[in-house]
């Protein structure tokens, strides 16, 4: 509501911007984003179409690029088994559920792939959603509300943050990673709030980090809190067998209340899970509002994160190709000089640049040179950390990453010369 010296006393003198949407500034600000990124010659670097399947390569107006912006992790998107399993779906219930799943969408295929999830992380039971994004959003804002308090890490992903912003429930940011300032906020607050939550990630989506597991579950422990992690970047890629942090840190999974991942990453398709206890699993199936008045995953989405987690029980050393293709990555670039911020053991890998337009020409300039890699600038990250963001696959082979590194630090150094 507009304080009163700002209410109007006739509809007339309502500013158009109110209503005619051209008119939004939010609208008018992206508009001149584009503007000045035009002005520079650089064309419009958003919805590139890519003409096939993205793994270590890709296709972009005819012509093949090495491939770093699609998070394929372990090449399970456009595997043959994946693919078959996903057209088999098809052959057997169709494209779409066509209803909730509680009253006429459940196909058997939905519990398999939950049993499948669970078993894979050590789980009770699990719960899957259409969308990963939808899946945090959802799940927060239901279980949490008024009364309560949640905190997540200052690089929590949107999903999270809006999730939390619905639930109604008070909400802190504590600083990223930084377990001993979360454990003196909730020492000072815990008594004040029924349900507690603690938000954190497996891998975080811009810089490449992991958090220290242990340290959280101690300090949620402590405070009798709830933990949740985003295992978006995580599953499929942490731990020998790629079952994600969990099993990097062994840590007992019993001790973690949400264990929430999307099916589009390693997965191979679209959706999102929440795997834990039996008894959350079976709340949130009779009651999660994104679950309840949504359609059930389809059978093709469902069929293909399925066949995925089989294919990597049955093949774990793409997790360890993953995991020493991200490390090479990461030592090369650090031999040249390029800053990787936090990045360590995971394979997202940022090129820290620091300034937006100069992190959209060395994304540009490397295209020229057959690479595929996106900038990230603010608002996706804070302002002068724009950078480049580079996810590894185990697909990439040793050669194209020397090679992607030798001519990254080329690129970026000309760039420099240019622009310092
Ligand atoms: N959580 C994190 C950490 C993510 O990075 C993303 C998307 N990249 C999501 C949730 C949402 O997942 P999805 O794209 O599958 O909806």
């Amino acid at each position: 509501q507009l304080d009163t010296a700002d209410t109007f006393s006739t509809h007339s003198e309502i500013p158009e911007e109110y209503y005619r949407f051209e008119l939004y500034p939010e609208y008018r600000q992206i508009q001149q984003q584009q503007e000045e990124i035009q002005s520079l010659g650089l064309g419009n670097p958003f919805f590139t179409p890519q003409e096939g399947i993205v793994n270590n390569t890709t296709r972009v107006g005819g012509r093949e690029l090495i491939d770093y912006a699609n998070y394929n992790y372990v090449g399970m998107c456009g595997d043959p088994k994946v693919s078959q399993a996903a057209k088999e779906a098809i052959d057997r219930y169709g494209t779409s559920v066509c209803a909730s799943r509680l009253l006429s969408g459940e196909r058997p295929i939905h519990r398999e792939l939950e049993r499948e999830i669970a078993d894979f992380i050590g789980t009770e039971d699990s719960i899957v959603y259409v969308g990963g994004h939808a899946t945090n959003v959802t799940t927060i804002s239901h279980l949490f509300g008024r009364n309560d308090l949640i905190l997540h890490d200052a690089l929590s992903h949107n999903s999270v943050v809006q999730g939390s912003l619905f639930s109604g429930a008070s909400l802190i940011a504590f600083p990223h990673n930084d377990w001993q300032t979360l454990d003196r906020l909730l020492q000072e607050r815990r008594h004040r709030y029924r349900r507690v939550l603690i938000a954190i990630e497996g891998v975080y989506s811009a810089d490449g980090d992991i958090p220290d597991l242990p340290k959280f579950i101690e300090v949620k422990k402590r405070h009798q809190a709830w933990l949740t992690i985003d295992e978006a970047h995580s599953i499929g890629v942490l731990g020998a067998s790629g079952r994600g942090i969990g099993e990097l840190y062994d840590v007992d999974r019993a001790d973690v209340e949400l264990w929430m991942g999307t099916l589009s990453k390693s997965f191979a398709s679209c959706g999102g899970y929440i795997a834990g206890s039996k008894a959350l699993v079976e709340y949130l199936k009779y009651t999660s509002p994104g679950f309840l008045f949504s359609v059930g995953i389809s059978p093709p989405n469902a069929a293909a994160p399925l066949a995925a987690i089989r294919v990597l029980k049955a093949e774990p050393e793409r997790v360890k190709l993953l995991q020493e293709r991200s490390q090479l990555f990461l030592e090369l670039a650090t031999k040249h000089n390029l800053n990787t911020g936090m990045s360590k053991g995971s394979p997202v890998i940022p090129i820290i640049v620091g300034d937006s337009l100069k992190s959209i020409q060395l994304s540009q300039n490397l295209f020229h040179r057959g690479i595929n890699v996106p900038f990230m600038i603010y608002p996706s990250v804070p302002q002068n950390a724009a950078r480049l963001r580079f996810f590894i696959n185990c697909t990439h082979t040793e050669e194209q990453i020397r090679s992607t590194v030798d001519i990254l630090a080329d690129e970026y150094q000309k760039l420099s010369e240019q622009t310092d």
